[in-house]
């Protein structure tokens, strides 16, 4: 660990990586998790966090961990926890990289502030983009379930995955704006990758067997949904029934309601009446 604050805390992941881990249930500064990609012409941070303070926090421990500035900063998608602290994010001469769609839906957000999302590098939503930093190349790949655009950033030489909101670990998932099926297909297709470290949207960081126990859970939660239809109950009465998996009982929950909302953006997906 080289940093501690009652909003989070970051891990040395590889050398010239570094994952943030945040813990919204202390401080909301940071609210999301991120991290620091350094290469020899370059330094990449991943997220604007949530709130200004966070962002401009974020930057200065990049400044103290490489001994230089940001040069670019990259949305993994539009949610105000990952996107609020941009006014922050992009002091100083950052590029911001974002998808054309998470551009947009983040004009959506409270308080967005348009005309630095007028200056984003559009990052394409089909084919997978490169970020070469001399020494070391980033892959930025499109995907989707989430949201309706979201991104992992990948650092094949050191086996790292920084997943967004994709990936969550010791947290319950938001479904809020998920398309359930796209959601466990990406992260089946991430998990392929066989990565050593998977940096998930929010809680710990996570390796192989977590994201295993991970796809487990949206298996899971898929298969009460099903058995809901079959039994013709709605969503708010199958999410008060929901139980976690055996093993995961000490996973915390953003919101109250989040079991309802998996369940229930699952069985409209299924074509719920
Ligand atoms: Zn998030």
């Amino acid at each position: 660990m080289v940093a501690s604050e009652p909003w989070g805390r970051i891990e040395r992941i590889a050398e010239g990586i570094w994952g943030l881990v945040s813990d919204p249930f202390q401080d909301r500064t940071t609210l999301c998790n991120g991290g620091i990609v350094a290469g020899r012409s370059g330094v990449v941070v991943i997220e604007a966090f949530g709130s200004d303070e966070g962002a401009r926090w974020m930057n200065e421990q990049a400044r103290r961990l490489t001994g230089r500035s940001p040069t670019h900063v990259v949305l993994t998608h539009y949610h105000g926890d990952h996107t609020g602290g941009l006014r922050g994010a992009v002091e100083g001469d950052v590029e911001l990289l974002a998808t054309p769609v998470t551009r947009d839906l983040t004009r959506g957000n409270r308080n967005a502030p348009n005309p630095i999302l007028n200056l984003a590098t559009p990052l394409d939503t089909i084919r997978p983009t490169e970020i070469d930093l001399g020494d070391r190349s980033l892959i930025i790949v499109p995907r989707r379930g989430h949201t309706d655009s979201d991104i992992t950033v990948e650092v094949p030489d050191a086996s790292v995955v920084f997943c967004g909101d994709l990936v969550w670990n010791g947290m319950f998932p938001n479904y809020m704006d998920a398309i359930p099926s796209r959601l466990t297909q990406a992260v089946r297709l991430m998990r392929a990758t066989s990565a050593s470290t998977y940096v998930p949207g929010h809680g710990p960081l996570s390796d192989a067997a977590s994201v295993d126990r991970y796809i487990n859970l949206l298996d899971d939660v898929e298969a009460a949904a099903h058995r809901a239809m079959e039994r013709g109950i709605t969503a708010e009465q199958a999410g008060s029934e929901y139980r976690l998996p055996a093993g995961m009982a000490d996973w915390e929950l953003f919101n109250s309601d989040y079991f309802v909302t998996a369940i229930d953006s699952w069985m409209t997906e299924l074509g719920a009446p």
